[in-house]
């Protein structure tokens, strides 16, 4: 490495650390002895919205909680603007964190106003600021109108709304969101998605939110940290996640995926259907020819056209209706098993012959050849 490039390193690394608001380091928990959160290492800088996203049991509640101060963790530090506030002998408590929590069910004062929920947590300053911070607040969200209205006279999403300004009123240095969107209505929870996002982003604040809906955690964060087991699998940006996934269970996890087998060739890959040239698999080097590898397809990469028998490389094996489109899955030659996405008014016959051809124009991820049935286990509503 080249002086210049040390210089340009340290200086990035430093800028970095004063950017960071949150670092989990090792972090090790246990319940009764058994593990459920193992050498967890995570950092959350300045302004970001990350999403810790992962099916039920692996552990995103429980690192909340660590961070909340709610749980202590086993082994590890988590540290806040660089102070240990857990491990390492240290332990501050949640009230003296200032981390602000928006709960699942919201946990409003029933017996307050939105106003007064609002500057439930202002007390301490003179009453004109208390004044003008609430209105802010109610501003922020939208709820001017409904200042004098109790929780129970108001929709879930507005009490979401006075959930948000009440965790934002003491301006925390990080704010967690526990599942916020589970409990609103289906219609009401995408709307809610946006709002959520923009209002984080006025009030600039700090912010970890927990989710197990893939659609949720992509369209709402800055950068997502996948958890699988109690581990973290990967931490990017939702398009790094979604797009290049470093596991098949992030692959599996974020979207159907179908694993497509393949022989690295010098000019190009071979797979059941055709071959399909290097430059269109991301990071493919020459190490790997020769070798078997798997590559990730998702059924909008994919088409399948019905044939002669002669032409076919595939069967169509089982068709679901998804209203806008139908998800076709696909039998090829060799065993593999793909899906494939048509518009509603596609469609290819049932128990007939097939030609699968890739429609993608991006580059495909890969894995090195392994068990596939583990993936295809996970992917969410597969069949
Ligand atoms: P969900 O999406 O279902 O809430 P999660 O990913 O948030 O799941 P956690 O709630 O963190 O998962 O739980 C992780 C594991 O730890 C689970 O196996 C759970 O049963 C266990 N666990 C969590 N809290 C406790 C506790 N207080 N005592 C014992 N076991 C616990």
């Amino acid at each position: 490495m080249s002086n210049e490039n040390a210089v340009r390193t340290e200086t990035a690394q430093q800028s970095d650390d004063a950017n960071t608001v949150l670092e989990l380091v090792g972090i090790h928990k246990q319940f009764g002895g058994e593990t459920v959160i193992e050498n967890l290492d995570l950092s959350v800088r300045e302004g970001e919205l990350l999403t810790l996203l992962g099916p039920s049991g692996c552990g995103k509640t429980t690192t909340l909680r660590l961070i909340a101060g709610l749980e202590e963790p086993d082994g590890g530090e988590i540290r806040l603007r660089g102070d240990p506030v857990a491990g390492s002998g240290s332990f501050v408590a949640p009230e003296q964190r200032d981390v602000g929590i928006v709960f699942q069910e919201f946990a409003l004062f029933p017996h307050k106003t939105a106003e007064e929920n609002v500057a439930f947590g202002l007390h301490d300053l003179p009453e004109a600021e208390q004044k003008q911070r609430v209105d802010d607040l109610l501003d922020l969200v939208g709820l001017e109108a409904h200042r004098e209205s109790y929780p129970d006279e108001l929709s879930g999403g507005q009490q979401q709304r006075v959930a948000l300004a009440r965790s934002l009123a003491p301006e925390p240095q990080l704010l967690l969101l526990d599942e916020p969107f589970s409990n609103l209505d289906v219609d009401l929870r995408v709307e809610m998605r946006e709002e959520v996002r923009r209002i984080l982003k006025e009030a600039g604040v700090t912010a970890v939110s927990v989710t197990h809906d893939q659609e949720e955690a992509m369209s709402i964060s800055d950068r997502v940290a996948v958890m699988h087991d109690g581990n973290l699998e990967q931490v990017g940006t939702p398009e790094q996640v979604f797009q290049h996934p470093e596991s098949r269970f992030v692959a599996s996890f974020l979207g159907h995926a179908s694993f497509l087998s393949g022989r690295v060739q010098e000019d190009g890959i071979l797979t059941p259907v055709g071959s399909i040239e290097r430059d269109r698999v991301y990071g493919l080097s020459h190490e790997y020819d020769g070798a078997d590898i798997d590559l990730l397809v998702r059924p909008d990469d994919v088409r399948a056209e019905p044939v002669p028998k002669s032409e076919a490389n595939g069967q169509v094996m089982h068709r679901r209706f998804l209203g806008p489109s139908i998800l076709y899955r696909v039998e090829l030659g060799n065993g593999d098993v793909v899906g494939c996405m048509h518009n509603h008014d596609e469609e290819v016959p049932l128990n007939e012959p097939v030609a699968v051809e890739l429609a993608a124009d991006h580059e495909l991820s890969w894995f090195p050849e392994g068990v596939r049935r583990v993936a295809r286990d996970c992917t969410p509503g597969d069949d």
